[in-house]
């Protein structure tokens, strides 16, 4: 006796299902990350076949021309999109699921409307809250690559009554909703809450700052997650149910721990516009006396120190310096430098995105330390060389009451016997705080861009 079709069906969704688990767990570390990814690939290649096997397939070009469209697209886009610009491409990619999910509720709602039968509520329940988390993800990531990307002001847009309004439009939608369930599933009431759910995403994305737009791409990719669940639902589809709910409870954490890595509530960010821009507390310019050094002394002071510990930020991001910075450390380690580099689970303006650069310059993988095991380091530490690194190695986070940073876990280079710190300026961070590790006495200066200084002082160091 045989397996039949629908069971065999079920078995490879359920393989795919534990592929995908597999593949979430080895995200856990840089150094299986890529099998990770490989093996979450693998499980939804065989989800994809396995669904295409499905009798209810009535037309097969349809899907192959969407199967070849959207290859040659994602791949475009992976290969072209630059790392700083990967916030803005999850985002998009985000809108698309939260979008696909919206039209398979559209699709049903229309394919039960043209039955006789009664449609049950809990179906239409399903659908609409299908269309409303569907819709808010698309056009609330819309928003955020907008934003993300230029095209729409990146600082928070706030308007008098915003969230009077918003209040209002989720009342309308339940109302909708509510009139569709129980008085009649009308085709116009059903096109507006659809409109609804689309305002309701734009507005809820709108006043979010630029910068915290990472956190806000995190969630909304949790919401696509859901809005595939609830998908899951209508088509009565195992494996996107489970999908679904993999990626919705994986973007809730990535949410959960990135706000708490910024020491931020994700209601402070999402309706607090406080990282957004510089606060009241915020100064732009410290009034105290600092120290500037030139290449030659940091070059000096790096090649003859025990231990250096490299902390890289933003700047190492925006300068593209990663490679310079492995140069350098490589060139110290051939002097007998002991080096080590410091990570911050939010240094950067997307989680793991100094691991990501770092990895791209061939950076080996154990020499990369997280806040934890780092910290205790700091105080046997020769040199610290923080690279365009600022709120995250900010010890105002430890006292300064009422500061967007206070209360952030840091590390401590304050602690290391001399700091060397490469930047363009005495600006401060993404917080807009000042940042007393910068006029410290144990801290020098050497400021310029940083893939110009780390190259400098690479060329600087082979000559001492
Ligand atoms: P910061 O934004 O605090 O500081 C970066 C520093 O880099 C700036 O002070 C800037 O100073 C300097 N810089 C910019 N361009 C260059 C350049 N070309 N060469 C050298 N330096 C440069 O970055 P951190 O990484 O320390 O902290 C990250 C911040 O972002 C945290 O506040 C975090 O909460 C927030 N955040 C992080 C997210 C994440 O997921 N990682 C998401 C959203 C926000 P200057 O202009 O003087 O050069």
């Amino acid at each position: 006796m045989g397996f039949s079709l629908p069971i065999i069906i079920q078995m490879a969704y359920l393989f795919a299902a534990a592929l995908f688990i597999v593949g979430l767990h080895n995200l856990n570390s840089p150094a299986t990350a890529r099998r990770g990814n490989l093996t979450a690939a693998m499980g939804m290649f065989i989800a994809v076949v396995a669904t295409l096997l499905h009798r209810d397939v009535v037309d097969y070009r349809t899907i192959l021309a969407g199967v070849v469209i959207g290859s040659l697209a994602g791949t475009i886009a992976a290969r072209k999109v630059k790392m700083t610009a990967m916030p803005q491409m999850v985002g998009i990619f985000n809108g698309f699921g939260g979008g696909a999910s919206a039209l398979v509720a559209i699709g049903e709602f229309w394919r039960l409307r043209g039955t006789s039968a009664a449609v049950p509520d809990d179906t239409l329940c399903t659908i609409l809250w299908g269309l409303f988390i569907g819709g808010v993800t698309l056009s609330g990531s819309f928003m955020a690559f907008g934003k993300l990307q230029g095209f729409v002001p990146g600082r928070p847009i706030i308007f008098p009554l915003q969230r009077t309004i918003n209040a209002l439009l989720l009342i309308a939608y339940l109302a909708g909703s509510i009139y569709l369930m129980h008085v009649d599933i009308d085709r116009n009431v059903f096109l507006a809450v659809i409109g609804v759910s689309m305002v309701l995403g734009v507005l809820f994305v709108a006043p979010i700052g630029g910068a915290d737009m990472p956190v806000v791409v995190s969630l909304l990719n949790s919401f696509s997650g859901l809005a595939a669940s609830s998908a899951g639902f209508m088509l009565e589809n195992n494996i996107l149910i489970v999908s679904g709910a993999l990626v919705g409870a994986a973007g809730a954490i990535l949410t959960n721990l990135m706000s708490k890595g910024m020491n931020r509530s994700i209601v402070n960010i999402l309706f607090g516009t406080v990282g957004a821009a510089a606060g009241p507390a915020a100064r732009t310019t410290s009034e105290k006396s600092y120290r500037s050094i030139d290449v030659e002394q940091a070059a000096m002071i790096l090649a003859y120190a025990g231990t250096v510990v490299i902390v890289p930020g933003y700047g190492m991001a925006v300068a593209r310096a990663q490679q310079a910075v492995r140069d350098l450390a490589e060139q110290l380690e051939k002097r007998g430098v002991e080096v080590k580099y410091a990570i911050h689970p939010v240094a950067g303006r997307m989680p793991g995105h100094m691991n990501v650069l770092l990895a791209e310059a061939e950076v080996p993988y154990e020499k990369l330390y997280d806040m934890d095991d780092i910290n205790p380091e700091f105080e046997r530490t020769d040199v610290a060389l923080v690279i365009g690194a600022s709120d995250v190695v900010n010890p105002a986070a430890r006292h300064a009451k009422g500061s967007p940073l206070y209360g952030m876990p840091i590390l401590n280079v304050d602690k290391a016997r001399q700091i060397i710190v490469v930047k363009r300026s005495m600006k401060p961070g993404f917080s807009g705080f000042d940042n007393e590790l910068f006029t410290h006495e144990k801290t020098m200066m050497l400021f310029g861009d940083a893939r110009e200084m780390a190259a400098s002082v690479v060329s600087e160091v082979k000559t001492l």
